[in-house]
């Protein structure tokens, strides 16, 4: 099937009038629409349960997102039969097929973009920007994963003997469980599934409790696509519950995790505890945190070097995987590149979403006494040099908080704290920056800035990370330009955005057919 090339969805550009004039209007829209109920969707039948969890909008807590019906035991159980016969024929369809719901699904996301961009700045807190390069980000996991998923129609090219002719295909693993994060809660949501069904499996969607909505519209917009009943079973619920139920489940082929270390930890052993008779090994694939850095050498463009610190720290107030929490400055440059910081993070306004401020809200009170928790740890570790205070009367606001003179020991060094906190320290040179760099346990993302080549080389060499950077911000990986994904605490080592993320939901049969 002949389709264009892939193009990354291009941001919307808010200085256009008629752009922030439809933005305005799909707010109120989506404003109007608030406190519904949402009910789980098990073989394409909705089901409304008693038990109904209130999402919340960050920026003002008091104001209900919707109300989203919570599964138990036994809907999941009915889940998984539900999945597992739509896997009967789903499972046999051609990838292409299959692509065709991806692509879809792409063009009414498109048509749909302000209005799931409104949802996110009132359930997740996220600026314009933010919201719509999340939007942008599902839609292009949708038309790259489409388009790989025909490479795989193919199988494998093997060599050629004579009298013999050799297949290797791809076929789909079974029934997974997808389990979802809330910082990306329409990016993520798409890629995770719509890479799990376009091979050929069938799946339970899990949400994370903090964004259901946003999930329940990728759901509308998947059943807008036609995509036959069973083949996504939403089943929001707390971890608790149902989260273990499914991913220590017999019947659970695979469980595709972005979430904490803790929780991506907790999944994998319980994955991988034997029960007696099994006949499968679970695929685990988790993504999970980060302790980003950036390393500045004194050659660096200093200006160019402030501007990737202050987005990567901040931006979504620090609540990405990918996030740049330390900046690791050669001794040469430190003060000046401190003040730097400093004045670009004085000019990013703190304020709800909706009117387009740089700092939103923190995700909720949790993360709130999270963060502050290490503000004051952070009090004692270095140097507060700017913000750090922090106000929950209405929303979960807190201002970014930069401690300088942080050693490369330290806690805050070293932890995630997923919110907008940046631990400065100085370094002697490059070499020394990289071994700071590495001295944590994730290996997710980073950045070097520099005009020297061979430090260039060096640190391709021994920035250990899955996603490295030059002369850029560590955040914003596009799909299809950055694979993205990283290794050790950081997760399983996948690489979302590309065809090898596929390769995660098949299996490989070799078929030799002697002639
Ligand atoms: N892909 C995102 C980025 O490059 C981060 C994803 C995450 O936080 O889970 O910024």
């Amino acid at each position: 099937m002949p389709v264009a090339p892939f193009q990354n969805d291009a941001p919307t550009d808010w200085k256009k009038t008629e752009n922030k004039d439809n933005l305005n209007k799909n707010l109120e829209f989506v404003k109007s629409e608030l406190g519904q109920k949402y009910p789980l969707l098990i073989g394409g039948k909705e089901v409304l349960t008693d038990n109904n969890l209130a999402s919340y909008n960050p920026a003002a807590h008091n104001e209900v997102i919707g109300y989203v019906s919570q599964a138990g035991g036994d809907h999941i159980e009915t889940a998984i039969s539900a999945a597992r016969s739509a896997y009967e024929s789903w499972g046999q369809a051609t990838f292409q097929e299959r692509s065709l719901y991806l692509f879809k699904a792409a063009e009414i996301m498109k048509r749909r973009k302000a209005e799931l961009v409104a949802w996110q700045i009132y359930e997740a807190g996220k600026n314009w920007a933010e919201a719509d390069g999340e939007t942008n980000e599902a839609i292009d996991f949708l038309e790259m994963y489409g388009r790989k998923a025909l490479e795989l129609e193919q199988g494998q090219e093997l060599v050629s003997l004579p009298g013999i002719e050799n297949r290797l295909e791809y076929k789909p693993l079974g029934v997974g469980a997808i389990i979802s994060p809330w910082n990306f809660p329409i990016a993520i949501v798409t890629g995770m599934t719509v890479s799990a069904i376009v091979t050929g499996n069938t799946v339970l969607l899990k949400p994370a409790s903090l964004t259901p909505v946003i999930a329940a519209k990728f759901m509308e917009i998947m059943h807008e696509a036609n995509l036959p009943d069973g083949v996504i079973n939403f089943v929001p619920g707390a971890s608790g519950d149902i989260g273990d139920y499914m991913v220590a489940h017999r019947d659970i082929n695979f469980i595709s995790f972005t979430g904490s270390k803790e929780a991506g930890l907790h999944i994998d052993e319980v994955a991988h505890k034997r029960i007696p008779g099994q006949r499968w090994i679970k695929r685990v694939v988790a993504e999970m945190g980060g302790k980003n850095g950036i390393v500045v050498d004194e050659s660096a463009d200093l200006d160019a070097a402030a501007d990737g610190i202050v987005t990567s720290a901040f931006g979504y107030q620090g609540q990405k995987c990918s996030a740049g929490s330390r900046a690791i400055i050669h001794e040469n440059v430190y003060d000046t590149m401190v003040d730097k910081i400093i004045e670009r993070a004085k000019a990013l306004q703190v304020g709800s979403g909706t009117e387009n401020n740089a700092i939103g809200p923190v995700i909720d009170e949790k993360a709130f006494k999270k963060i502050n928790e290490y503000i004051e740890v952070g009090k004692e570790e270095g140097t507060l040099v700017f913000g750090g205070d922090s106000d929950d009367t209405k929303g979960y606001y807190i201002t970014p908080a930069i401690f300088k003179d942080v050693p490369a020991t330290s806690r805050i060094m070293k932890e995630e704290i997923f919110g907008p906190v940046l631990a400065i320290c100085k370094v002697a040179n490059v070499e020394e920056g990289v071994q700071v760099y590495n001295d944590t346990e994730f290996g997710l993302t980073g950045a070097l800035y520099t005009k020297n080549r061979d430090q260039i080389s060096y640190a391709r060499q021994k920035m250990d990370c899955g996603n490295l950077f030059f002369n850029g911000k560590c955040t914003g990986a596009l799909v299809g330009v950055q694979p993205f994904g990283g290794y050790y605490m950081s997760g399983t080592g996948s690489k979302t955005g590309c065809l090898d993320y596929l390769l995660n939901f098949v299996k490989s049969k070799t078929c030799a057919e002697n002639l």
